[in-house]
């Protein structure tokens, strides 16, 4: 079999993680299969590397923040070849560029373009060990670039589906996903399997176990994944097409987002054109736009107000600025203490009063909701940023206890 491992920056976070990771690399090799391995940059590296960055220039150029921030994985490629190597065991680390990947040129954030792997297929078939940095490529201007925060998931499943391989596993701190972030929910259940849309809502909507990228990925190319602990040896949870749903939960996750502004542009006119206007400006300055909320203002005008991530707050604040007099609001207000929370379940689609048991929960806990948005397989509610944590707890509870 060919599988492919990566292993997150907690699980080689120093020399004592990286061997007991080598012993499962090992274990694998010796069970007769060719091994790919993707690695993370050790404990918090990339937030070091950022830190020392800000030291010197507070708004660096992204092409040499990812220079800097592409070290991180190297590091840990290297010491888990010497870690192998020492056990006899035959190894070879290749950065990014070396293994084939190839990505657009959007800094910070590139897209995996191709991954050609023709290094990694030769390494194998010389029947060794290929451990990749992850988070990393090149584009066509031969510089490296990085795949956002999280991107390594993203480089396991990406060289996973160019290589075919039977299996990919992504190694972690915790034991799986669940229903909830375990380190912060009492009683979050582990899941046994959760189909690709579900783990694509959770991971996009802040759980953090998954890069989206990697399952949106994972989805176009049929690969099976596995999130499981670096610790403990036993089965993690399978994120795949069709899930099956033994518990008959009603849904399958709660996650939370604290990188979201709400901004609330007051005083537009009511008129046609009004929307339309506000948000060319925002698209024109290239922001994303999440949940929308027109409300009635006074004086025949409404309110709207949306959210954004915190890092585009000031650009869109700037960008309807920019477009006051064509148009035609009264002033601009900006709230970057809120989080979304959001449930998320393939049932919501065949059982009703889902969003009704959410919000529920929330107004036994006296929590207010700002906004709400929907789709088939989530609900998403906008709450003040001290009550998020409380919020997912007690819609958890709710839903499973
Ligand atoms: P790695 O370094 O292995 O990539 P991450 O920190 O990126 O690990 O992701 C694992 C973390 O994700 C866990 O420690 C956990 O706190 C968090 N997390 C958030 N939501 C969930 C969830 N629903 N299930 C499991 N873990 C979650
Ligand atoms: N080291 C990178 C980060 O911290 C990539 C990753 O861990 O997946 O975001
Ligand atoms: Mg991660």
């Amino acid at each position: 079999m060919l599988i492919v491992q990566k292993f997150g920056g907690s699980s080689v976070a120093d020399a004592a993680k990286i061997k007991r990771v080598a012993g499962v690399i090992a274990d694998t090799y010796l069970e007769g299969n060719d091994v790919v391995v993707v690695l993370s940059a050790q404990g918090d590296t990339t937030d070091d590397l950022l830190a020392k960055a800000a030291e010197i220039n507070r708004n660096p150029s992204k092409r040499e923040l990812d220079m800097l921030l592409a070290t991180g994985e190297q590091i840990s490629i290297s010491l888990m070849a010497m870690a192998l190597e020492s056990m006899g065991l035959p190894a070879v680390s290749l950065t990014g560029w070396q293994a084939g990947f190839k990505t657009n040129s959007d800094y910070g954030n590139a897209r995996i373009l191709e991954v050609t792997a023709e290094r990694v297929r030769s390494e194998l078939d010389k029947r060794r060990i290929v451990l990749i940095a992850g988070f990393q490529g090149i584009n066509k201007y031969d510089d490296i670039t990085t795949l956002g925060r999280g991107g390594s998931d993203t480089s396991a499943v990406a060289v996973a589906a160019v290589l075919r391989a039977d299996k990919c596993q992504i190694y972690t701190d915790v034991e799986g996903v669940y229903t909830a972030d375990p380190r912060k929910v009492e009683g979050a259940v582990k899941l046994d399997e959760i189909t690709y849309d579900e783990m694509l809502e959770l991971a996009s909507l802040g759980a953090q176990v998954l890069h989206n990228r990697s399952v949106m990925m994972a989805k176009k190319y049929s690969i099976e994944l596995e999130v499981l602990s670096s610790y403990v040896r036993k089965p993690g949870t399978k994120v795949k097409e069709v899930a099956k749903n033994v518990e008959q939960m009603k849904i399958s996750g709660i996650a939370k987002d604290n990188n979201v502004a709400r901004i609330a542009v007051v005083g537009v006119p009511d008129e046609p054109g009004a929307a339309f206007k506000v948000f060319r400006a925002l698209s024109n300055a290239h922001i994303s736009v999440d949940i929308i909320l027109q409300s009635l203002g006074k004086n025949h005008t409404n309110d709207i107000s949306f959210t954004v991530t915190e890092n585009d707050s000031d650009a869109a604040v700037a960008a309807l600025e920019q477009a006051k007099d064509s148009i035609g609001f009264e002033h601009v207000s900006v709230d970057n203490h809120v989080s979304k929370v959001s449930i998320v379940g393939a049932g919501m689609m065949t059982s009703s009063g889902i969003a009704t048991l959410m919000f529920e929960a929330l107004y036994e806990a006296s929590i207010n909701i700002q906004m709400i948005s929907t789709s088939e397989i989530k609900v998403s509610v906008l709450v003040a940023e001290d009550d998020a944590d409380l919020a997912v707890r007690t819609i958890h509870n709710k839903f499973f206890k």
